[in-house]
């Protein structure tokens, strides 16, 4: 049976023509982008263009654009900048001393904020979601005060694909004066996100989810919110001075290409609704060949390429195994050697027993209908077998 990859929100395949763009940069360029010789400008060149592309992909300044090694580093230099930054400004006495962060968050807000609220940098508030997925605003303000520094919200949840209301978010962040930061990885390239548009302060975002090579992505920040961060790493002072390091050229020329790709698939607005119908079929099918199967989350106001499926009585790691080589996750992370559902869904009041029986199956732009057709049969045989074996 032929391999079908339906894990596009843990990472994408690279797109050929963000190969091509790449293959040259590595094979003929030569040089530091930050050295001032006629390489080097050649390089620090091909790295700007990479960021007219990145910030137009989230509509902010090609300025404000910060290349970082993925979104992880993006978060946590959100986090970790803005607080930091904070406490070297009123040391003694600091007036802004909380953050806020939604229940479904990536672990890299997730942990990042929990780390500086262990060291006692910050008072964490973690803001609740509804039984959809998503945060209601109304919980939010009721948190909302003029002590609150910084608040972090996804645009997009990768386990759900569930949206949550950022421009309405923005409006209550800012009324407060504090900075709102949205971890966009998995909205870019599926939905039209605009920075600027929904009011968002600071926004990451990761190559590898659109088609883009690994290893790199990016903090995207208005110029009065970097302004109040200080580097987690430091050097060279490349990036603003917001994160030293030597850039990876090939990886920023790559990334930039697949922004490039992912405006040019968004304004046809044809991979949305190709996709969107592939994975309602998947769901479909599914359904009428399986009892027992529905979905996570508010199914109105989620990606077009995502869906979290509970098959009921069949544990999904079990699943996931039998239905090799089909390509697609379960929520669940080991933690220290034991299994734990995934948080996403226990936020969401799914019980432990409900989080165990979900996989999440995420398209893109080369998923096809034979792919969906060899899934269907793979998934249903695999959940028929974890069923029959817990009946035994
Ligand atoms: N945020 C979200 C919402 C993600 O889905 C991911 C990747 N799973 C990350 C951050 C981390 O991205 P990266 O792999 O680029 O570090």
């Amino acid at each position: 049976m032929s391999e079908v990859y339906l894990d596009y929100n843990a990472s994408a395949p690279l797109d050929p023509r963000v190969m091509d763009a790449m293959v040259p940069v590595l094979r003929e360029s030569v040089g530091n982008a930050s050295s001032v010789h006629r390489f080097g400008r050649r390089q620090a060149a091909a790295v700007n263009d990479a960021r007219d592309l990145v910030s137009a992909l989230v509509g902010g300044r090609a300025s404000g654009v910060v290349f970082t090694s993925g979104a992880t580093e993006a978060n946590n230099l959100a986090l970790r900048g803005a607080v930091d930054f904070a406490v070297a400004a009123n040391t003694g006495k600091q007036r802004r001393q909380r953050i806020l962060i939604s229940a479904v968050e990536h672990s890299s807000v997730s942990q990042t904020a929990g780390w500086l609220s262990d060291r006692g940098l910050v008072k964490l508030d973690v803001i609740g979601v509804t039984e959809g997925g998503y945060v209601d605003s109304n919980v939010l303000v009721g948190l909302l005060d003029d002590d609150v520094l910084l608040v972090s919200v996804m645009a997009a949840n990768s386990e759900t694909g569930v949206l949550n209301p950022i421009t309405e978010i923005a409006e209550h962040v800012r009324t407060s004066g504090a900075i709102l930061h949205c971890d966009a990885t998995q909205i870019v390239g599926r939905l039209p996100f605009d920075m600027n548009a929904s009011g968002a302060d600071l926004v990451s975002v990761s190559s590898h989810k659109i088609c883009g090579p690994g290893g790199v992505g990016a903090l995207i920040g208005t110029h009065r919110a970097l302004q109040q961060l200080e580097p987690v790493l430091y050097g060279g002072g490349h990036e603003r001075g917001l994160r030293s390091g030597s850039l990876n050229v090939a990886g920023i020329v790559g990334f930039g290409e697949a922004a490039r790709l992912a405006m040019q698939e968004q304004e046809q607005g044809l991979e949305a609704i190709r996709v969107s119908a592939l994975r309602d079929s998947l769901v479909e099918r599914l359904q009428s060949n399986l009892a027992g199967v529905s979905q996570n989350g508010d199914t109105s106001r989620r990606l077009p390429n995502t869906a979290s499926i509970r098959f009921e009585g069949a544990d999904a790691e079990a699943v996931v195994v039998n239905m090799d080589p089909i390509a697609a996750s379960t929520g669940s992370a080991c933690n220290a050697g034991s299994i734990e559902p995934s948080e996403v869904l226990l936020a969401m009041g799914l019980s432990r027993e409900t989080a165990f029986e979900s996989i999440r199956f995420s398209l893109g732009r080369f998923t096809t209908e034979a792919d969906i057709s060899t899934a269907v049969e793979s998934v249903a045989k695999a959940i028929t077998r974890v069923r029959a074996l817990k009946q035994v």
